[in-house]
């Protein structure tokens, strides 16, 4: 309950106004409701014509006294004007314009809660993606991705289904409850006190059958859990039973499960059918002592009230049961939500491993050079991906990274714009640790193009245009030209405004890839990271984005993990990794002079 209260209190503030119109609007309905079944006096009154006849009329006011007295004052007038059936028709159209206020402000309550459930909906979903957007990479390792996607959808959806179902439940429910319980006790004081004894007592041994059909029902759910596992088990190891000719051992151990699941199964059911009697029985006793009790009252004169007035009060007291039904399930409900929503704080709460730190320091160009010092690298502090890593990028010229799969050249890369942070040593940029500098500095220092072209659900030009605020049409054709992709574009059916679908499925690998280029060389940064740009590529489209890297190239400090030879010779310096070490630097003739590693992929065609 705290939890919940908690929750409430972070995501209701923005609201409040809106909380208030319900409650408002939820007050007058329960009003209005019980107004409606009090009504129910009246109409017997009439029926066993037994109505009270008052002849003077008190100014009107907002009490239930002067009301009431002078409903019966002109149900006394119509009834000696126009006799007994027309009144029953005069009660009946108060009745009618009773209900229609009171469908009318449930209406305009519900309204408003809906209003508020779905933008605290909407609020948590933004959080998250908020959140996911502005955490470091190292947070998103392949297991965590699909816990993060459940996290924000099926979980969101059960905090909506519960928690936020549940609030109308609760601004509904004990307002109904309360009016009808003050109506009660107007009505008949003594009476309601007596009720109000023994109904806890009714109470309290329904919801003891209740717990333990909920245990019983946990102890059904993991039995199947087993059941389950052991049918996957088999599954998967079919192979060894076979061998091991252990078929009768292992159906035996099913058949043994499978038999205690249903003996929970019965028992848990039985219980379930058991609990209706039960309480329809201990209903019937409640009403049986409150008639008892009632009848007393009436027929010695004590509690003040006539034979209808007993009636229309049962129909109150009755009318209390429903409300309280839904408010205790909305309480059993939201155990699930609360359940779901500390799923999702882990994200929420998660914390940024990458930040700016206080004063870090603007950069606005690169001035002279990219140095790596000693920088070593591990995933998961077990095994070293890089080790001892020094390199020294003067501005303007090109490095070239080879190395085996696996050797640390994308890991490499990646610490330049911080998406991990090196464990030890530094990165440098103009002689300045990186991990000083304002990481969206940092960044817009650099462009990508990476194997896999990351493309979005957008038009040819939005994709272009991603990362540059306000680009002008003429500046993404120059771009696309430089990347040459206009004369494919031109050809689509709407240009640069044709959308390419989910992650650009409705292009080439080429196409795709100079798309990236385009985007890369709108954005003009100084430094370029290509990696393995072209690895994905057959020969023929292989030559346009060479070419077009060629382009993005000139004039830029690069560092280019590559896998054909032409790039690599052109480079200034070439690096060889190997087990997250350089093991040797040089131009290509001098590797290949040095017959080492170098030596070794070129005679294997790696390069
Ligand atoms: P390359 O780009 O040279 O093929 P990588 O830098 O991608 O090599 O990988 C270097 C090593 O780090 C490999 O052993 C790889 O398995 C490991 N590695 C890469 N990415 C991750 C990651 N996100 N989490 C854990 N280990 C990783
Ligand atoms: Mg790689």
């Amino acid at each position: 309950m705290k939890d919940f209260i908690k929750i409430l209190q972070r995501f209701l503030p923005p609201y409040k106004s809106d909380l208030i119109m319900s409650f408002v609007y939820n007050l007058l309905a329960a009003v209005f409701g019980v107004f409606s079944f009090v009504m129910m006096q009246p109409v017997l009154e009439i029926l066993f014509n037994d109505t009270k006849v008052i002849v003077t009329k008190v100014p009107w006011e907002a009490s239930v006294d002067a009301i009431k007295h002078n409903f019966y004052y002109y149900t006394t007038l119509i009834k000696a004007e126009y006799g007994a059936d027309s009144t029953l028709l005069f009660v009946g159209i108060v009745l009618l314009i009773a209900v229609l206020f009171k469908v009318t402000f449930t209406y305009f309550g519900s309204y408003h809660t809906v209003q508020v459930r779905n933008s605290v909906v909407r609020d948590i979903r933004t959080k998250i993606y908020d959140k996911i957007v502005n955490l470091p990479i190292p947070f998103f390792t392949e297991e965590k991705k699909g816990d993060i996607i459940s996290r924000s959808t099926s979980d969101v959806q059960e905090v909506e289904n519960s928690v936020m179902n549940s609030l109308d439940m609760f601004i509904k429910n004990p307002i109904l409850i309360i009016v009808a319980l003050v109506t009660m006790i107007i009505m008949s004081p003594q009476m309601t006190l007596f009720s109000f004894i023994i109904l806890p007592v009714a109470g309290y041994i329904i919801g003891r059958i209740g717990k333990s059909l909920k245990k019983k029902s946990r102890l059904g759910q993991n039995k199947m859990g087993d059941l389950l596992s052991t049918i996957e088990e088999t599954l998967s190891g079919l192979r060894i039973i076979k061998a091991f000719t252990a078929e009768e051992k292992v159906s035996a151990k099913f058949a043994t499960e499978n038999n205690d699941y249903r003996r929970i199964m019965n028992s848990l059911m039985r219980r379930r059918i058991l609990a209706h009697p039960i309480s329809e029985f201990l209903g019937t006793v409640v009403i049986v002592i409150v008639l008892w009790y009632g009848g007393r009252l009436i027929l010695t004169g004590e509690g003040g009230m006539n034979g209808a007035g007993f009636i229309a009060y049962l129909v109150v007291f009755y009318s209390i049961i429903n409300p309280a039904k839904a408010f205790s399930k909305a309480l059993y409900s939201i155990q699930k939500g609360l359940a779901a929503m500390d799923r999702i704080d882990q994200i929420l709460e998660a914390e940024s491993t990458i930040v700016d730190k206080v004063n870090a320091k603007s950069i606005s160009q690169f001035e002279t050079a990219i140095e790596y010092r000693n920088v070593g690298f591990s995933y998961n502090g077990e095994k070293q991906v890089l080790k001892n890593i020094n390199l020294k990028i003067p501005k303007g010229k090109t490095i070239a990274l080879v190395g085996q799969s696996g050797s640390g050249k994308t890991t490499f890369v990646d610490l330049l714009p911080r998406f991990y942070d090196v464990i030890e040593g530094g990165i440098f940029v103009d002689g300045e640790d990186i991990r000083n500098c304002k990481i969206t500095d940092l960044r817009n220092l650099m462009g990508n193009v990476n194997q896999e072209s990351i493309l979005f659900n957008d038009t040819i030009f939005g994709n272009i245009a991603f990362g540059v605020e306000n680009a002008t049409k003429e500046q993404v054709e120059a771009a696309a030209k430089i990347a040459n992709a206009h004369d494919f574009i031109t050809a689509t059916e709407e240009g640069y405004y044709t959308n390419i679908g989910d992650r650009g499925g409705k292009l080439s690998g080429g196409q795709r890839q100079r798309l990236s280029i385009a985007r890369a060389v709108l954005k003009n940064p100084p430094i370029m990271i290509l990696d393995e740009a072209t690895s994905a590529l057959d020969t023929e489209s292989e030559r346009l984005v060479q070419d077009a890297l060629d382009k993005l190239m000139r004039n830029r400090t690069s560092i280019v993990i590559a896998h054909r030879l032409s790039t690599i010779k052109n480079a200034d310096l070439i690096c060889v990794f190997h087990e997250g070490e350089i093991v040797e630097r040089g131009k290509h003739d001098e590797l290949i002079k040095l017959n080492g590693t170098y030596k070794k992929l070129n005679d294997m065609q790696m390069l």
